[in-house]
């Protein structure tokens, strides 16, 4: 298949979950079980394979022209499948021109400074995809959902006023319009699963010997505040979902449509840009032509 008809079949499958402009989103108007226009997995297995591998020869191009850079942001619940919608989706990528960074709660370092810093330290350099497990957007998640967490933040007290999220969301938004002026792609995702599904997957947890590592009680505990996370996801997407910063909000019940959208995504932002392989100039050209006819007839 030619990669333009490729990157059309991608961008089908993810521009209905594409959120460009917050101002009417509503999280119910999203069905987590959502296939699109798929039936099974079966149907979708060669067009992730086929996306898979445009994305690994968009990337090189990417890393060869060295003037963008991507950043993909993952947000989700628990057990939604952010870790395997990385592993599979990159799984064509040059790792050299990739790098994952997963934000946990933060240090005591990392809360004597704004809650910007430890991200921004890890943004991707030209020509690179950088990924996000987790983000900054934590501070208008978990943050919102546990206030405890933003009295440990050492904020001045007269700062913190019930405006804080609306400021947060302003503060970001200014922020990702500041990179995307640098030549910083920002893609967003939001692994939206159902309450149903996530405790599927933490039954699985518990029942397979192989997947036993992967269970936490804090999962478990922060399943009790599903309606806040989502009231939260809700307004987040709301005010932070823009033109050049976008929010795809992904059907994560079924992991194999999951990764397709996100795929389709990537490639879909990536046909975007103008990428190209640099042009070395006539007189380099000259050059390599005359290493190229010593190499052929010179010595062996
Ligand atoms: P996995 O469980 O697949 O390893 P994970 O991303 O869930 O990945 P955990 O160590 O289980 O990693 O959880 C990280 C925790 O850190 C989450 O509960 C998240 O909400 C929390 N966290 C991330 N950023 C912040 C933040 N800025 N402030 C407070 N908590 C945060
Ligand atoms: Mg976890």
């Amino acid at each position: 298949m030619k990669h333009g008809n490729i990157a059309k079949e991608a961008r089908e499958h993810a521009r209905p979950y594409c959120v460009s402009d917050g101002g009417k989103f509503r999280l119910k108007d999203f069905d987590p079980n959502d296939t699109g226009t798929l039936k099974s997995k079966e149907h979708a297995e060669g067009m992730l394979a086929r996306g898979v591998e445009l994305l690994s020869h968009l990337q090189e191009k990417l890393y060869a022209q060295d003037r963008w850079a991507v950043l993909l942001i993952f947000q989700a619940m628990d057990a939604a499948g952010k870790d395997g919608v990385i592993k599979h989706v990159m799984s064509g990528v040059n790792p050299q021109g990739c790098e994952v960074t997963s934000f946990k709660a933060p240090s005591e370092e990392e809360l004597d400074h704004d809650h910007l810093w430890r991200t921004n330290k890890h943004l991707p350099e030209r020509g690179r995809i950088g990924i996000f497990n987790r983000s900054y957007y934590e501070e208008v998640l978990v943050v919102r959902v546990h206030s405890e967490l933003l009295k440990r933040q050492k904020i001045p007290e007269q700062l913190v006023t019930k405006e804080i999220w609306e400021q947060r969301f302003e503060d970001i938004n200014c922020y990702e319009r500041y990179l995307t002026r640098n030549g910083i792609l920002i893609r967003k995702f939001f692994l939206h699963v159902s309450k149903k599904e996530q405790k599927k997957r933490f039954l699985e947890r518990l029942e397979d010997s192989k997947k036993n590592w992967k269970f936490s009680m804090a999962d478990v505990k922060e399943r009790g505040f599903w309606k806040d996370y989502q009231k939260s996801y809700e307004e987040m997407i709301q005010h932070t979902a823009t033109k050049h910063a976008p929010w795809y909000v992904v059907p994560a019940d079924n992991k194999w449509f999951t990764r397709l959208v996100v795929a389709g995504a990537i490639i879909d932002a990536l046909r975007e840009l103008d990428l190209s392989f640099p042009d070395v100039g006539k007189e380099k050209r000259k050059e390599l032509s005359a290493v190229r006819e010593v190499l052929l007839h010179g010595e062996e």
